[in-house]
């Protein structure tokens, strides 16, 4: 079944994908959950991969590959996607794994594929090498460098760093998302600054009380106060991650001159900065499609099944609010940065069950429009830096001056 997808792909096909309907959205990033399954056991996995009952149950709906081909991947290609990030659980235990990157190649998208490491030998990575023509991410997952990472992942540290260097090696390119909680509030600054100096790119991801999350949320959550304190300054020192945190302090007129008024629906668009809801979409193992990983199993705007993602996302309410800034309520919306920043819609709706609410671990207090961050130059001037990455990467293009 999957060599007959993949034997149909022709050039054509690809190129009709890629026309559709008109869409106020332009999703750089797709990320796709393909399984619940995994081959370690960690303790706060937000996909529930380390609850038995719950793989158990999901097993028999994971999406098939065809079901991926036609309700998932081509759909995404008219929502303008560049990318599909292959999650899990544990991507690589699905036996059609290399079939899907391949699907994904044909189709002219790129593939991040994240993994425990695990699977991740000399040989696999060089079919991930092939089956993604040489463009291929490896994506892992580090919270500290030292033991205490084991407190959080089911993973050795010191063979995560092996696969990165094999992946050095081998010429794959190499990313590295750290999940931040009261965990890690003393031992972020060193994560960060070897990633900087051994030019892995990375980006945070706030801890949620999603799937195995919920039982340690109140221990385990990182405050206003960590922020403010730990996390935010080394976030916006460095410039050689995606720029997907808030606060972010760009000044609009800043934005838009250099992306040339880009936008997806009202969110900022080449670069896409601050919340990136409205930037990347996301699919669970199951077919539920959602606004933000961390975010999947509590909001949905329906499921592939029942529609193809194309469809979902343009008739969505779902997409349609969160992606409209002006809608913001608190303090973010009555911030100068409302547009540029848009708060981390998970805090709002994990903390205060409102997705549109303020962000309440945002440590800025505007009054109104007019009050500007102490961090606002210093933002600006990182985020001219950040373009010049943004455009190796292909998230960022100069505006053409004659249009
Ligand atoms: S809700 Fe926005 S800021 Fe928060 S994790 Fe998701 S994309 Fe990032
Ligand atoms: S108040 Fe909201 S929009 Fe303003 S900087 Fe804080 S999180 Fe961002």
């Amino acid at each position: 079944m999957v060599d007959k997808i993949s034997g149909n792909l022709t050039r054509k096909n690809a190129e009709a994908a890629q026309s559709g309907p008109a869409t106020p959205y332009s999703f750089s990033m797709l990320y796709f959950e393909a399984t619940r399954r995994c081959n370690l056991s960690c303790a706060m996995c937000m996909t529930g991969s380390n609850d038995k009952q719950r793989v158990r149950e999901s097993k028999p709906k994971e999406l098939t590959a065809d079901e991926i081909y036609h309700r998932v991947l081509v759909p995404a290609k008219k929502l303008n996607t560049v990318a599909v990030v292959w999650s899990g659980g544990e991507f690589l235990v699905r036996r059609d794994a290399f079939e899907l990157l391949r699907m994904a190649t044909d189709l002219g998208m790129r593939s991040n594929v994240c993994s425990n490491c695990k699977k991740l030998n000399r040989k696999v990575l060089e079919r991930i090498r092939d089956a993604t023509d040489g463009r291929g991410t490896i994506a892992v997952g580090i919270n500290a460098l030292d033991d205490s990472n084991r407190e959080t992942r089911d993973a050795e540290v010191d063979r995560t760093l092996e696969v990165l260097e094999s992946c050095k090696e081998l010429g794959l390119s190499r990313h590295v998302i750290v999940t931040l909680g009261k965990f890690n509030t003393d031992t972020f600054d060193k994560t960060v600054q070897y990633l900087v100096d051994n030019d892995i790119s990375y980006n945070r991801a706030p801890f949620v009380p999603r799937g195995s999350g919920h039982g340690c949320w109140e221990a385990a959550r990182f405050t206003r106060e960590d922020l403010q304190d730990h996390f935010h300054p080394v976030l916006r020192a460095h410039v050689n991650g995606y720029v997907s945190y808030t606060p972010y302090f760009l000044a609009p007129e800043v934005h838009a001159s250099i992306s040339g008024g880009a936008r997806s629906n009202t969110v900022p668009r080449n670069p896409s900065i601050g919340c990136w809801c409205g930037h990347w979409l996301t699919v669970n193992a199951e077919g539920d499609v959602s606004v933000c990983p961390v975010l999947v199993d509590s909001l949905s705007a329906g499921n592939v099944r029942d529609a193809p993602l194309d469809q979902l996302v343009n008739d969505s309410e779902l997409f349609a609010t969160i992606t409209d800034r002006s809608k913001l309520k608190g303090k973010c919306g009555r911030c100068r940065y409302q547009y540029t920043c848009g708060g981390c819609r998970a805090m709002a709706l994990y903390h205060n069950g409102d997705y549109m609410g303020e962000d309440p671990t945002c440590f800025f207090e505007p009054k109104d429009k007019t009050t500007v961050s102490e961090f606002e130059e210093e933002t600006n001037r990182r985020f001219k830096q950040y373009t010049l990455i943004a455009a190796c990467s292909g998230l960022y293009r100069r505006p053409d001056p004659k249009r």
